[in-house]
């Protein structure tokens, strides 16, 4: 994460300038205190769709923009109310163009939200402008901006700002939710969005992976999209994270660099198919799981997530993410080759049974009658494992070991064949 100090210093195209120019001294120094931004450099234009303006991101705003009250287009983003833009008298002057309130033309500003209100909104801006500044060094062609609704200026906000990315005619637009989300403002937000920004803008939910509010761990899957195993995180989707994907917004996580991009878990049970026999150790097998994708289907009862750069949303201005929708897509074609695979073992399982009944229907009567007197009376109780070895007393010149059926299996059928009084 690049520092707002540090951004301030250099324009926003540029692409990590600010590193080799930070004093030695400076490197590797973060206290709280100069991570927080300062209102003072912040309003928002409600002449500019709400935009927030930024003096220390946007070194030029002041030079560009109306300066003075400029009509009250300038509000406070804690308090709502007018500010005014001072800027410097000459460019030889060492002043710092700042916002004031407008009821607090001279003497010191101060502004009139209560603490709280006023450290909530810092904090949702640090988190909005932390993320500015990840994108700004993977996106240097790009255009970003904060924008809010000018209506929810000086009141309490659900959703912190919107981050607008524009490339071209292409726009994505990214909330970084940090409270808990209700039904009612996520529909607000989408709805708003796509009157704004038309619905082909794309729409990203940036979770953080270490909020407990809004990542709720449910362990790992392995997975072999291609040639070898990987391990993918699961979580339980929110309810709000399940109405975004409904809606065909997309949801993701952010840890450090990586996005986390999910897809859908669904268990499943395989139909019988004709020919197809699952009783027995292939009980197990009968049970799967189905992927939903691009985005998680509703009724998906867990998502995994296959992590991605967030440099490689660079590489398309839509920011689909194309290298984690193409393992999505290899994750479904395994499944069906799994499918497959276990559907033929089944329709073996269901032949080899047969035979094995058709095997013991032809053993002669004498055979039968001498494990009855030899083994079955005396030991009922270990008639299962007998029985296992009996089909192999008869000729099967057919059968290849590794296709064998379960021990378990066959033992239950031969018992059918047995007198009841050994059965098991
Ligand atoms: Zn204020």
């Amino acid at each position: 994460m690049i520092r707002p100090t540090d951004t301030a210093r250099s324009p926003r195209t540029s692409t990590l300038p600010r590193t080799s120019a930070r004093p030695p001294a400076d490197t590797g120094y973060r206290s709280t205190r100069s991570e927080l931004p300062r209102m003072g450099q912040l309003a928002v234009d409600i002449a500019n769709q709400g935009q927030i303006i930024d003096l220390r991101r946007d070194p030029d705003a002041h030079a560009r923009l109306p300066h003075g009250r400029a009509d009250g287009r300038y509000r406070c983003l804690a308090c709502g109310h007018r500010l005014i833009l001072q800027r410097p008298s000459s460019t030889n002057s060492r002043f710092t163009p700042r916002f004031r309130h407008h009821t607090h033309a001279s003497g010191a500003d101060r502004c009139p939200a209560p603490a709280q209100h006023q450290a909530d909104i810092q904090a949702d801006l640090t988190t909005m402008l932390a993320l500015h500044d990840q994108l700004l060094r993977v996106l240097p062609q790009t255009a970003l901006s904060l924008h809010i609704d000018p209506d929810l200026t000086g009141h309490r906000w659900d959703i912190p700002p919107a981050l607008i990315v524009r490339h071209g005619e292409q726009i994505v637009v990214l909330e970084r939710p940090r409270r808990l989300l209700t039904p009612q403002t996520v529909a607000h937000r989408i709805t708003a969005t796509r009157a704004q920004h038309g619905t082909k803008a794309a729409h990203w939910w940036v979770f953080d992976r270490d909020d407990p509010l809004h990542c709720d761990p449910a362990g790992t899957i392995n997975v072999r999209p291609y040639d070898q195993t990987i391990t993918h995180t699961k979580v339980r989707p929110t309810p709000a994270q399940r109405q975004l994907a409904t809606a065909g917004a997309t949801v993701c996580w952010l840890a450090g660099d990586t996005l986390l991009i999910p897809y859908g878990g669904h268990q499943r049970t395989y139909n019988t198919h004709p020919g197809e026999d699952w009783s027995g150790d292939m009980a197990s097998w009968k049970r799967d799981w189905t992927i939903s994708h691009p985005r998680p289907a509703d009724g998906a009862t867990w998502w995994g997530l296959i992590p991605q750069p967030l440099l490689a949303l660079g590489k398309r201005p839509d920011f689909r993410p194309a290298t984690a929708h193409a393992t999505m897509s290899a994750l479904q074609r395994a499944e069906q080759g799994r499918e497959r695979h276990r559907r033929r073992r089944a329709r073996e399982h269901a032949q080899h049974s047969t035979q094995a009944s058709a095997e013991q229907l032809r053993i002669p009567v004498a055979a039968t009658a001498t494990r009855e007197s030899t083994e079955a009376p005396a030991r009922p109780a270990s008639l299962p494992h007998a029985m296992a070895t009996v089909p192999s007393a008869p000729s099967t010149p057919a059968r290849r070991p590794q296709q064998r059926p379960s021990v378990r299996h066959r033992g239950l059928r031969w018992a059918a064949l047995l007198p009841r009084r050994w059965r098991p």
